[in-house]
């Protein structure tokens, strides 16, 4: 690890003054993420900007444009919060499936949703070229070892998969991440935070630098109260998703379905919704062939390695699970 400046203001404008002061600054939450690649050499910033003594309080707060989370807050603490389960248990159950529970209490919700790819040529400096590591070098998992990359929304450059379980609940949510740099603020939805690949797979967000993610907002929502979160992975926990949806269902009275939201991880490069499934169940009866035949319609343009092609018929049937367990969430 290279030597680096620790700073912990105990103000937003100090914080923001501090990354705006420093090129190559990062903030750090639990550090679960950053500190390990900045032991492996992946990252390093001459500046880390701790934001832990940016407020205090309640981190999950309940407001009238629905519930504020700060992105201070611990992992484990949103996963336990009893508004969070009672009005948004796909968020808690995705939580929960992620890592392990020391390191959801170290893990905050602004570092879950910058986390970086798991890929293993990105994080291993000695074992091959990485165009995110090292911009135009190349990329290893293209003809390397790629079971656990992405089948949607790779490029020639990049196919790291986005590895947030979290993420893939917040973006079924329609959730909103809130932002300040200098002394702009700016509200971006779930959907747009992350970006594809493309010729620039160094650039993961729309987030410029030294911009602080404050805080999320979830919506108050028809559907998210009966919503649940399913993960395929090689062991029962602290495992990456080979697979996961999230799904949340409104449904009428009469078990016809109102609206629909489905996304997936583990398959996309970024968490991945799913708008033609959601079509195709909207109107029609809650029930496990209509399940089935809409999640065949996920992943039409996958595109494959020998490697992880078992993700496809894997994701659809994950999307089916998480379906039927939305749906028979209390509601
Ligand atoms: C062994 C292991 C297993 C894991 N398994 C899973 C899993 O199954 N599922 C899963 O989803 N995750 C898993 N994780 C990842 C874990 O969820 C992340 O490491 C964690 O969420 C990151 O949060 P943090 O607060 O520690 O981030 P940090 O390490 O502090 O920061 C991560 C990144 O976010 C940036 N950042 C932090 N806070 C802010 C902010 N407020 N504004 C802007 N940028 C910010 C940092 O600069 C850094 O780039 C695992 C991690 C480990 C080590
Ligand atoms: S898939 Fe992306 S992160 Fe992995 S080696 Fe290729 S360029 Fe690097």
């Amino acid at each position: 690890m290279r030597p680096f400046q620790f700073v912990r203001p105990t103000t937003l404008q100090g914080a923001v003054e501090a990354a705006g002061d420093a090129p190559g600054a990062a903030f750090i939450g639990g550090g679960t993420c950053l500190v390990d690649l900045m032991k492996l050499d992946v990252q390093s910033p001459p500046v880390v900007i701790d934001v832990h003594a940016l407020g205090s309080g309640d981190v999950v707060t309940d407001t009238k444009d629905g519930l504020r989370i700060d992105a201070r807050a611990r992992n484990s603490d949103v996963a336990d919060h009893p508004l969070v389960k009672r009005r948004y248990p796909v968020l808690s159950e995705a939580l929960l499936a992620g890592a392990s529970p020391q390191l959801r209490n170290m893990a905050t919700v602004g570092g879950n949703l910058m986390q970086r790819t798991r890929c293993a040529y990105f994080r291993d400096v000695g074992v091959g070229p990485c165009n995110k590591r090292s911009a135009g070098s190349g990329c290893a998992a293209r003809d390397g070892w790629s079971r656990m990359h992405a089948v949607v929304g790779g490029s020639a450059q990049c196919i790291a998969v986005n590895p947030s379980d979290m993420c893939v609940a917040l973006l079924a949510l329609d959730a909103v991440v809130y932002t300040r740099r200098r002394l702009d603020t700016r509200a971006i939805a779930m959907n747009d935070l992350h970006l594809l690949p493309g010729d620039q797979p160094e650039r993961e967000t729309v987030l410029e630098p030294g911009e602080l993610i404050t805080h999320v907002l979830l919506p108050p929502s028809s559907f998210a109260v009966r919503s649940g979160y399913v993960k395929v992975r090689d062991r029962a926990s602290y495992a990456f998703a080979l697979t996961s949806a999230a799904a949340a269902l409104d449904l009428h009275a009469d078990g016809h379905i109102v609206a629909a939201r489905v996304a997936m991880g583990g398959v996309g490069t970024k968490p991945w919704r799913c708008p033609e499934v959601e079509q195709a169940l909207i109107g029609q009866h809650a029930s496990l062939p209509v399940f089935t035949r809409a999640a065949a319609l996920a992943l039409a343009d996958a595109r494959v390695t020998p490697d992880n092609a078992f993700k496809v018929p894997l994701g659809r049937r994950t999307i089916v699970r998480a379906l039927d367990r939305a749906a028979g969430a209390a509601g």
